[in-house]
């Protein structure tokens, strides 16, 4: 299919997985996550009531998680996955434990990712992986280094733990064939994150690319620092591996640079963000054999804009280097579209314990509400989605 016929409109095709009832689950979701106030009040509620244990698990199961989430484990995604699978959706097994600084949990995770690997080597619908570093270290420990602080000795051993648990991860994709994508974070984190993953490309990635790293474009050098990559990964013989974002932080990153008083790493405003956004998506496909990357976005611009990019320079659909990548309960008209299409795409599927995933759940509640009085676009689609079901409310 030529990119004339591609359109994201198709509520139809996007919603195609979703039975009347799921559409009116979401309606209603989407109806309440629109109210700014209740998304503003919710979160210190939700949070209060779960700590004093307040029986409210199964509410938030039935509505918010099973929107966004696979299930509390892998074996609770497997519905997930065949449901994306038959819309030509690949899955992306996201364990969301975030905010934890204890090392058993830290193995555990470890352990978790390792299992996600191991359940994608068995099937093509599950075509990567990932993990966050702070999943497996803690955060304040990244920061220190990150600062160029001394360690203690105690700090010495955990680094090393913590350095042993990323290895396990990346060579457990390597033995496997199985890409694993390691997210971006925080700025004051990242110098660290990025030398770890570096350092894993570097070790694993040869004609294939097993280890991504993530590049935020919305930080004014990591257009920059793809290219750089690029040029360091491929003199030492291999592909790089990268997952491109515009950057989930922008406004704690702002807030910590004014309050320290450094200058912030963000772009100046959104415009140069789309720009370095776009301008990464041309350099990838300019060395498409060199680079194997990932177009983690919503932005309908920034998903036609590879489209066309890979029809002008005569990229196959299909090349295993390029994939988009959406959140499960989000612009399924992309997703759903660009994999009618024939393009390679796969959302994150996330999943974990309840209580692990809620500040997963309340960043996505926030990214929903409605935009100076208008519905949100996931609300506009459903209501197209319904209207054109005919399907009561
Ligand atoms: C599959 C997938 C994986 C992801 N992985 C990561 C990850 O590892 N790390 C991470 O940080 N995020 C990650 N994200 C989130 C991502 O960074 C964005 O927050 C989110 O996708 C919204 O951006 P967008 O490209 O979809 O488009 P849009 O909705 O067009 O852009 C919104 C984004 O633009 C940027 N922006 C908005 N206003 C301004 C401004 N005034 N100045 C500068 N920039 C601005 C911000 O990054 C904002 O989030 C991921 C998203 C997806 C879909």
């Amino acid at each position: 299919m030529g990119i004339t016929n591609l359109s994201f409109e198709n509520t139809e095709i996007a919603f195609r997985h979703c039975s009347n009832a799921d559409l009116k689950r979401a309606y209603w979701l989407f109806r309440v996550i629109n109210i700014n106030f209740l998304v503003k009040i919710g979160p210190p509620i939700t949070n209060f009531a779960v700590k004093i244990g307040l029986p409210i698990n199964g509410l938030i199961k039935a509505t918010i998680f099973k929107h966004f989430c696979g299930g509390e484990t892998i074996r609770e995604c497997e519905s997930t996955i065949r449901a994306l699978a038959k819309g030509g959706v690949g899955t992306i097994l996201d364990y969301s434990i975030e905010g934890e600084d204890d090392e058993q949990v830290f193995d555990n995770t470890c352990e978790e990712i390792i299992r996600t690997i191991r359940r994608a080597a068995k099937d093509p619908s599950i075509p990567l992986t990932v993990f966050k570093v702070t999943g497996v270290a803690r955060f304040s420990l990244l920061e220190k280094l990150d600062a160029g602080l001394q360690l203690t000795e105690t700090e010495q051993e955990e680094w090393q733990k913590a350095q042993g648990r990323v290895l396990a991860i990346c060579e457990k994709a390597h033995a496997t064939g199985i890409p694993v994508m390691i997210d971006a974070e925080e700025s004051w984190i990242q110098k660290t994150i990025d030398q770890l993953a570096l350092a894993m490309m570097k070790r694993f990635n040869g004609d294939k690319a097993i280890v991504y790293n993530t590049y935020q474009l919305y930080r004014r050098d990591k257009l920059q620092s793809l290219m750089h990559d690029h040029q360091t990964v491929f003199q030492n013989g291999a592909i790089l591996g990268a997952k491109l974002v515009r950057g989930a932080y922008m406004e704690k990153e702002r807030r910590r640079a004014e309050e320290n008083g450094y200058p912030s790493p963000i772009q100046p405003d959104k415009q140069a963000a789309d720009r370095d956004y776009n301008a990464a998506l041309d350099y990838c496909t300019d060395h498409i054999n060199t680079i194997a990357f990932v177009a983690g976005t919503h932005n309908e611009e920034s998903c036609r804009l590879l489209a066309e990019l890979l029809d002008k320079k005569h990229i196959d659909h299909k090349n295993p280097n390029v994939f988009f990548s959406q959140l499960l309960g989000m612009s399924d008209n992309l997703s759903f579209n660009l994999a009618n299409a024939q393009y390679n795409v796969a959302k994150y599927v996330p999943y974990g314990p309840i209580k692990a995933v809620l500040p997963y759940l309340f960043r996505r509640a926030q990214e929903n509400t409605a935009i100076a009085g208008q519905m949100s676009r996931e609300l506009g689609l459903i209501v197209k989605e319904v209207k054109r079901r005919k399907s009561p409310l």
